[in-house]
């Protein structure tokens, strides 16, 4: 095969190997950063968790500082009991202690359901803690796995793309100024020629055409798309179909 030609092919088979590990690359991070949210997400649940603790806990402790006021009151009020002089003054003391008394027993009661609500959030801290710890090493293990990947990908890209220098050096520059137009316009730019239809744009050539572009000696444009067509014997053709052009 005329050597251009061959060179052409390498350099498609190369451009479609760095894209594909661009695209992979490019990837990653993404990746990377769900594993990270999930893991921010859990870490919230239990930080909001331990507030609902504190909460409950200060809620908790202002309610025994107001029994502590109200009992503090009520005893200054049973000290005036032995200074009653009128029954009058008796009953409206009396009175006071009773609802003094009551308000100490709800104050009582707010204690308690502060208590409680404590209880219910602490119930839950092992839980949130054991979770924080599992996507703590998923996402540690994610990274690990993940940034090998990556180191993987940019090597092989780092010699696709050396292979690429080596294979444009051999071109002539007007053979590669026309491989990157009509890859800009066509999204690839060299074309198998099977059985006379050019399977960049799955148009038929004509007979003629494809008598020449059999031959494999120089550069043939495909009348229609412009793609730079070569032929490959039956024989020699890989095993897996010809992919798909990207555009036509
Ligand atoms: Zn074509």
């Amino acid at each position: 095969m005329y050597e251009q030609l061959e060179n052409l092919i390498r350099l498609q088979g190369l451009d479609r190997e760095i894209q594909r590990l661009t695209q992979q690359l490019a990837g990653i991070a993404p990746q990377i950063e769900e594993s990270r949210l999930h893991l921010a997400a859990s870490e919230r649940d239990l930080e909001e968790g331990k507030a609902r603790v504190e909460g409950a806990r200060k809620d908790r402790r202002a309610a025994e500082k107001d029994l502590e006021t109200q009992i503090e009151k009520r005893r200054k009020f049973q000290e005036q009991q032995s200074k009653v002089k009128t029954n009058k003054e008796y009953q409206a003391l009396m009175g006071e202690l009773a609802s003094l008394k009551l308000e100490e027993t709800t104050a009582e009661d707010r204690i308690l359901a502060h208590m409680e609500q404590q209880a219910d959030a602490e119930k839950l801290l092992p839980g949130l803690t054991a979770e924080v710890g599992r996507e703590k090493l998923e996402f540690q293990q994610k990274e690990r796995v993940l940034r090998g990947a990556e180191e993987k990908l940019r090597l092989e890209l780092v010699a696709a793309e050396e292979a690429r220098v080596g294979i444009v050096a051999t071109l002539e520059p007007a053979t590669i100024q026309a491989y990157q137009r009509i890859l800009k316009l066509r999204g690839s730019a060299v074309a198998e020629v099977r059985d006379e239809f050019c399977l960049g744009c799955s148009t038929k050539v004509t007979p003629q055409n494809f008598m020449e572009v059999m031959r494999n000696d120089r550069i043939h444009n495909c009348p229609h798309c412009q793609r730079i067509l070569y032929y490959l014997r039956p024989e020699v053709r890989p095993a897996a179909p010809a992919e798909p052009e990207s555009a036509a």
